[in-house]
């Protein structure tokens, strides 16, 4: 059931699969094409441009918000997320978004629920070693939504430069017949990558974030002017962070980025790959040098 205010909306809400099911099937027997934009909400423009691209490149663009427990470990901040569902239903609408998919917790996974995923082996790497139980709760809810919308194209962002590694491997070896289209990362204008988890950031911490993509300036500057010694370039990476004041580095890395094995000598292309704390709020970003 609709609130009052849910049913003066240009943009239509789903909560339920059967009614997304119903849809879809509607859908693509009209010949159209999906596009689909998984998100956990709070969203900004990065997930905005995501919606863009859905909407240009596909005949109907479904997002989907759904704050998904199971990639969140018990001492993470799935109970802190913001969750400013009216906003983003308002942002969804300006950016011509014709549905959106916001299912509950049993909807997603009702009483009985037991499949999981077994992500691929690239996500034990980085992400993997830090949150261990992270990418089978994506792997398994990307599949979920994949399979719901029958998706024709997947738009996901280069700011989860694992994510989308695993998501691809995951529809290859599955044969999922999705396309994954995969979006630039989206910044502030000094440069810091836009995430959901930065508003937890104070003016102070805000400051500190900066020095992810610094880093990622500062060693992209230094292999575009010949440097290929890896240990030196992430030596300096990890300094950088330190001095500008991070609380903790989980990785500061150059790998391949078809493998994310380490790149070193250096050999283009070649991906940075920062994970740090700043205060207690947990920052991603990443840079590819071609
Ligand atoms: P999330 O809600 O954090 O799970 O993100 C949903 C999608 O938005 C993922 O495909 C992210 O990679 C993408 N995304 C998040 N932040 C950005 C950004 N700054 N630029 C581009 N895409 C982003």
């Amino acid at each position: 059931m609709n609130t009052y205010w849910e049913d003066e909306l240009a943009i239509e809400i789903i909560k339920t699969c059967d009614e997304l099911e119903r849809l879809v099937s509607g859908l693509k027997s009209d010949g159209k094409t999906i596009g689909v934009v998984p998100t956990m909400g709070a969203l900004h423009e990065g997930h905005l441009s995501l919606a863009r691209a859905a909407v240009s490149q596909t005949d109907i663009a479904i997002a989907t918000i759904f704050l998904n427990p199971t990639q969140f470990a018990p001492n993470e901040d799935l109970t802190t997320y913001p969750e400013p569902i009216e906003a983003d239903i308002a942002k969804l609408e300006d950016v011509g978004v014709p549905y959106l998919f916001a299912p509950s917790n049993d909807e997603m996974y009702p009483p009985g629920f037991s499949t999981s995923v077994v992500p691929p082996k690239i996500s034990k790497r980085l992400e993997g070693e830090f949150r261990p139980t992270h990418f089978a709760g994506v792997a398994t809810v990307v599949l979920k939504l994949l399979n719901l919308t029958q998706a024709d194209i997947g738009f996901f962002g280069q700011k989860d430069f694992q994510q989308v590694m695993v998501i691809k491997r995951m529809i290859a070896d599955l044969n999922v017949p999705t396309e994954i289209r995969v979006c630039p990362i989206v910044r502030e204008s000094d440069g810091l990558a836009l995430s959901s988890r930065n508003v937890y950031l104070s003016k102070k911490e805000r400051e500190i974030a900066l020095s992810l993509s610094r880093t990622l300036d500062h060693v992209e500057k230094q292999i575009r002017s010949g440097l290929r010694d890896g240990f030196e370039a992430i030596t300096e990476m990890r300094q950088m962070l330190i001095d500008a004041g991070v609380d903790s580095i989980d990785y500061a890395i150059l790998a391949h980025p078809n493998t994310l094995e380490t790149n070193d000598p250096i050999e283009l292309p070649v991906v940075a790959l920062i994970a740090a704390f700043v205060g207690k709020t947990r920052l991603i970003d990443n840079r590819v040098i071609n």
